[in-house]
């Protein structure tokens, strides 16, 4: 249990147009989701639009997968963080493993996402986490180290990290609850190093392959304060099932189980 308050974020991926957006949106807004945890849905970007209508006046954020770190220019195929706040985003993932290795990301290009994204008012999730060549070799703590250098230029007040261990997304093997808390201890210092105690009040999520069944028990570790879903955010019943262990995590409720 923490003082800071859960968080629970659906990243989409390249996962519902807008016919599937808001189809899985209203089954998401007829759950009674607890008004103790912080939700966000990121779908992609097209959209964000139909999504921003559906959930006006609703508890749930929006975020973008992705953001450019300029206002405008001739960068093909890229959104400017003034068209996301534009149609009601709030939130946006930056540094995705999957941005990092199928498309270039560097630390250096998603610190500059990020940067520019604050500057323009959103809420940034930023991603980073280790491969299993490099756990494997005992590099866990030397890459979150190097990763995590950008966040200390960003503005802890509107920063959100997420420790998603590269082996662990969307191959249904999850970190231990043990070595989900080492990384996010570790992390949480290097936060306190960067920020001295505006770290206490940074939210540091685990992703990689949370599920209803086990995200109570990962939820449960001190510096755990949420989680950033993949694949179970794609269907209503399993997130807000997440979103609930959330919620009796928050309670202090050690007895709860999914069911
Ligand atoms: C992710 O894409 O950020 C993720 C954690 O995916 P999954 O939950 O499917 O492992």
């Amino acid at each position: 249990m923490t003082d800071r308050r859960y968080l629970v974020a659906g990243n989409w991926k390249m996962h519902n147009g807008v016919a599937d957006t808001s189809a899985l949106l209203e089954r998401l807004l007829a759950e009674k989701l607890p008004g103790t945890v912080d939700a966000v849905v990121c779908p992609p970007f097209v959209s964000l639009p139909a999504a921003a209508m559906l959930l006006a006046g609703s508890e749930i954020g929006l975020g973008a997968q992705n953001v450019h770190w300029e206002a405008k220019g001739a960068f093909t195929g890229e959104i400017a963080p003034g068209m996301l706040t534009e149609i009601g985003v709030r939130w946006v993932i930056v540094g995705h493993s999957e941005r990092r290795s199928y498309f270039g990301e560097t630390d250096e290009t998603a610190g500059k996402r990020a940067a520019a994204a604050q500057a323009a008012g959103l809420e940034v999730i930023f991603c980073l986490g280790e491969t299993l060549e490099q756990r494997d070799a005992g590099e866990t703590l030397a890459v979150l180290e190097r990763q995590s250098a950008v966040l200390g230029d960003l503005d802890p007040a509107h920063l959100v990290v997420a420790y998603e261990p590269v082996w662990a997304i969307g191959t249904g093997r999850t970190a231990s609850p043990e070595q989900a808390q080492e990384a996010h201890a570790f992390l949480r210092q290097r936060l306190e190093a960067a920020f001295g105690g505006a770290a206490a009040g940074i939210r540091i999520l685990y992703g990689g392959s949370v599920k209803p069944q086990n995200a109570a028990v990962l939820f449960g570790q001190p510096d755990v304060d949420g989680g950033l879903i993949g694949g179970a955010s794609l269907d209503a019943r399993s997130f807000s099932d997440i979103i609930r262990a959330a919620a009796s995590c928050a309670a202090g409720d050690e007895q709860w189980q999914y069911s």
